[in-house]
């Protein structure tokens, strides 16, 4: 039994009916892939341990463009080719998962790049109760059964009491799903739900989202335009700064944005003294308004003597998702004559990055001295300084 919540992203399809050049999912939304924009929804998820998406053998190239910007994201692994239909495709994406320490599986189709972060928690709470969760909206239009004729005429009007129409994503426990799907090879089943039902799971509806739209046709990519400029308008980027200084004492190593150092001296603190990881946490707070590192975690409090700094950068960043916002960017510029920094700025930005959750390209890592002026100059201590840039969900 597994502990990790993968989400699969179902990216394989030809994507026939929206036309114009290749298949939909790699096409640009306002300068972004459609599937960057759903593997994202995922990716950027505290909840979510790691992204798979399921590709056409054709599609390497493609896949390689549309997801440039997320590629070095440390959840997402490496894509798998799926097979000739939907369902062979998530079937193969499965099995690519025996590996990875799978509990729960969110699978999603990439032509959905709209899915909000609210969404996937709904889905996920809802496995606590059932064998499945998957997302859907009650219908509100009447529904028509018609003849086959090229000019339909209706036989009868189904009533749509307890109808719901079926979105994604679609969670399961991994060990299960992949049983179903293993069963009903060969069966035609339109989702992963329809495989969950015919191997007798329960599962449970819980509320989408009326902008979790599939783009199937060619149409549709005006629509998701149309709703892109609506949401580009209700959100704003702000920007907040950090500083903060320590004194070296005697020792042998600094730690600093969570990278251990050998020096001939440590940094004074109450914490671990890591004052670059202190800075980007204060510019984080500053940009939401959120306070300062010693508000949330006071100097006072004996319970944080000598605590590892990520403790406080975590709680920063999910008071950002708290508020249903995204870090864009940070830059953190460290000032000190020694130790050299250049040699361990890309463990820096990996590391902050898997603490943020956030792809290690958003994130800056800058040195300087001061010329041996001041007290950074004398070597009795060292500064820091970080900016960090937030998108917010505009407050109606
Ligand atoms: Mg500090």
């Amino acid at each position: 039994m597994g502990s990790r919540r993968i989400a699969i992203i179902v990216a394989a399809g030809r994507g026939a009916r929206a036309g114009g050049g290749g298949p939909k999912q790699y096409r640009t939304l306002a300068g972004r892939s459609v599937l960057s924009r759903s593997a994202s929804a995922f990716l950027d998820h505290p909840e979510i341990d790691a992204v798979r998406v399921i590709i056409h053998p054709d599609d390497e190239e493609l896949y390689a463009e549309a997801m440039a910007d997320a590629a070095a994201h440390p959840k997402l692994l490496p894509p798998v080719y799926g097979g000739a239909e939907r369902q062979d495709s998530v079937r193969l994406g499965l099995e690519s998962l025996k590996d990875q320490d799978a509990a729960l599986v969110l699978i999603h189709d990439a032509a959905r790049p709209f899915v909000d972060s609210a969404t996937i928690s709904r889905v996920i709470a809802g496995l606590s109760a059932a064998e499945g969760a998957i997302a859907a909206l009650p219908v509100f239009d009447t529904i028509k059964r018609a003849d086959g004729a090229d000019r339909p005429c209706i036989e009868g009007t189904v009533s749509r009491e307890r109808l719901w129409r079926a979105q994604t994503p679609q969670g399961f426990r991994y060990n299960e799903i992949l049983a179903a799907h293993r069963a009903a090879a060969g069966k035609v089943l339109t989702d992963d739900a329809a495989v969950a039902e015919a191997s007798g799971m329960k599962v449970s509806l819980v509320a989408g989202s009326p902008d979790n739209m599939k783009i199937t046709q060619a149409e549709d990519f005006g629509m998701a335009e149309t709703l892109l400029g609506r949401k580009a308008t209700m959100q704003e980027y702000r920007t907040g700064h950090g500083y903060d200084v320590h004194a070296f004492e005697p020792g042998d190593a600094v730690i600093l944005c969570g990278v251990e150092i050998a020096h001939k001296a440590k940094l004074k603190g109450h914490s671990d003294a890591d004052a670059g990881m202190h800075a980007l946490t204060d510019a984080i707070l500053g940009a939401i308004g959120a306070g300062d590192i010693g508000d949330h975690f006071p100097p006072s409090d004996p319970q944080w003597k000598g605590a590892p700094s990520r403790v406080f950068l975590e709680k920063a960043c999910a008071l950002v998702r708290e508020r249903g916002g995204a870090i864009t960017h940070c830059d953190v510029t460290l000032v000190c004559e020694a130790p050299r920094i250049g040699p361990h700025r890309k463990a820096m930005r990996e590391t902050l990055g898997e603490i943020m959750q956030l792809s290690p390209e958003r994130i800056s890592v800058k040195a300087t001295t001061t010329e041996q002026l001041g007290f950074t100059g004398r070597q009795e201590g060292l500064a820091a300084l970080a900016t960090a840039t937030i998108r917010l969900p505009m407050e109606e």
